[in-house]
């Protein structure tokens, strides 16, 4: 059975397999830059080139587009790897870096040369700059261009020799200084940057290639068929195909360009994302608000909701701003689901059932999962001493208030109709205890002569768990973080909300939450979907990350 393709990128790549282009063969790549964690909107190139790969029985390389040394580094490398994988996807053997082909860059770089068509050039960074000249005016040829392809090749051996110091001198492509595309006004191929210790290639080079020039050549040299990449780089297209036009390559791959993913309420230029880890703006890069893939997974999120959120946006040419709520949605549809029920007293209020025995436990059984009998049931213990939520208590309140009331009646979740009597308070006037007693003819059943209408939940005070519980608000406190410090000249981390983690201490939980595993998730019910956390707080007590609230809270 055929489905139409879901994007135009399918569209086009189903039309080159049915022409037989590149014998009917796909190969994509996803080529990070290992400065930093990845994010949603690398989730979205993720899916889309392994996706593509996956659906016409093709190959997706996993590339470290590794040029760029001094801001790079293993742990990147490592963090990469490991969050393609826990998307759901995987390269095989397909793991390449940009810097295994740099001795061949290298020769490319030398073929051009030879053809007359790249040469070394002394003007200083500044220089460079101005004679490119501007958008409406042309550009100023360098004093260098016609330097002789013997004076060139000595150059340029000699750059590699080390023997001049960083930005003496750089190798450009000569092209054309006139073009109305500035990218094609002789770009930069090579600098020369000493003294950086490169993590694939040591202190081998002190020269390194531009991205524009290795780009094109390393899709080449891996036989891609299909180089997708973000609409910033359409008016590269030219010079990736020109590299590729003017040296002897294995093959030229079509470079194709879809509109980054945007999200509201976070940034998600790596740049910014440094700073706001360095400076200590969060906790670091897996900070449960952070939209890295780390950060998402340390919150709870799973592959399946970020996979599918990045279905529902799809792919297209035109640039938008995602709504957060697209993103929590997907999260809590995956997670209705999937995710047991449990539950937890986030702000804890000592209920004594007077008329229950004391020295009695009984095990109440509780469904796994209401709307899924075949998830089964667990027993937890009730006695005659129980947390509730405070907020499920009002001395007086509105008849609308379906919790427990002086003197009202309310039902314990999988447990007894109880009767709020007598509340204690301490010297301040705060309400530290309940007094209440239970009705024991209702466990599963319905009060005699009544009707009671909320249901709360509760955890046995003997028993419970003692937790530390996170809640996480939006990073930012506007949409769009960047068009606001643009707009208002400001710097967007004054836009950070400065309340977005909540940290509740003294969070009781049910028994059976005692031995669960780092990135155990559950729905807390009333509550929202909980996550346990990695990290150790001081007092020793386990921490749970709210990923998402039940309902979306920010439309009502
Ligand atoms: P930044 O501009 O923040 O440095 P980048 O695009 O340079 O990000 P890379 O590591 O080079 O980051 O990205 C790897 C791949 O992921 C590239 O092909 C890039 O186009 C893609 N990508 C990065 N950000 C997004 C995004 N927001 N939406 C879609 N694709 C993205
Ligand atoms: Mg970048
Ligand atoms: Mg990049």
């Amino acid at each position: 059975e055929t489905t139409a393709p879901t994007n135009f990128i399918r569209q086009a790549i189903e039309q080159d397999i049915a022409a037989g282009k590149n014998d009917g063969r796909v190969v994509t790549r996803f080529p990070p830059e290992p400065n930093g964690y990845l994010h949603i909107g690398h989730a979205k190139s993720i899916c889309l080139n392994f996706g593509i790969a996956r659906d016409y029985d093709g190959i997706c390389n996993l590339r470290f587009d590794d040029t760029n040394p001094h801001k790079e580094n293993v742990e990147f490398v490592r963090s990469i790897q490991e969050d393609v994988r826990w998307l759901g996807f995987s390269w095989g053997d397909r793991v390449f870096y940009a810097s295994d082909y740099f001795e061949q860059l290298y020769g490319f770089a030398v073929e051009l040369i030879e053809k007359g068509l790249a040469y070394v050039c002394d003007l200083s960074a500044e220089e460079t700059r101005t004679y490119r000249g501007t958008l409406t005016e042309p550009g100023k040829e360098s004093p260098f261009r016609q330097r002789s392809v013997e004076e060139n090749l000595d150059l340029f051996r000699r750059m590699r020799a080390g023997e001049f110091p960083d930005g003496a001198k750089v190798l450009r492509a000569k092209i054309d200084m006139a073009s109305p595309n500035m990218n094609m006004r002789d770009p930069t191929l090579y600098r020369i940057r000493h003294g950086v210790v490169h993590h694939q290639t040591g202190a081998e080079w002190c020269i390194y290639p531009m991205y524009d020039f290795t780009h094109p050549i390393s899709d080449a040299l891996e036989g891609v068929t299909h180089s997708l990449c973000t609409l910033e780089f359409e008016d590269h297209r030219p010079l990736y195909n020109w590299v590729l036009d003017n040296i002897n390559a294995p093959c030229h791959p079509q470079q194709i360009e879809f509109s980054r993913l945007n999200l509201q309420y976070t940034v998600m230029s790596k740049r910014k994302l440094t700073q706001l880890v360095d400076e200590g703006h969060v906790e670091g890069w897996d900070d449960p608000r952070m939209p890295t893939i780390a950060g998402m997974r340390r919150r709870g999120y799973t592959p399946a909701s970020i996979r599918d959120f990045i279905d529902r946006i799809g792919v297209s040419k035109s640039e938008n701003t995602v709504e957060m709520t697209l993103l929590e949605n997907c999260v809590r549809d995956d997670l209705n689901v999937n995710a047991l029920r449990r539950m937890a007293v986030l702000h804890p209020l000592k209920v004594v059932i007077e008329n229950y025995p004391e020295d009695q436990v009984e095990e109440v059984e509780a469904a796994n999962h209401p709307q899924d009998p075949s998830q089964g049931t667990r027993r937890i213990p009730f006695c005659r001493e129980i947390y509730i939520d405070a907020e499920d208590f009002r001395e007086e309140a509105p008849k609308k208030f379906k919790r427990l009331v002086t003197g009202g009646e309310v039902r314990l979740r999988n447990a007894y109709v109880i009767r709020c009597d007598e509340v204690i308070k301490d010297p301040q006037g705060e309400i530290v205890e309940l007094r209440c007693s239970y009705d024991a003819a209702t466990l599963n059943a319905n009060p005699e002569g009544r009707k009671v209408k909320g249901v709360i939940h509760w955890v046995s005070a003997r028993h419970g768990i003692e937790a530390e519980v996170r809640l996480y608000d939006r990073l930012f406190g506007v949409p769009s973080p960047d068009s606001a410090a643009a707009k208002e000249g400001r710097d967007y981390k004054e836009f950070l909300n400065p309340d977005s983690l909540r940290t509740l201490t003294g969070c009781v939980l049910e028994p059976t939450l005692a031995d669960e595993e780092v990135g155990a998730l559950y729905q807390f019910e009333r509550e929202g979907y909980f996550s346990r956390d990695a990290t150790v707080n001081a007092a020793a007590r386990p921490i749970w990350n709210r990923t998402v609230t039940l309902r979306d809270s920010w439309a009502k």
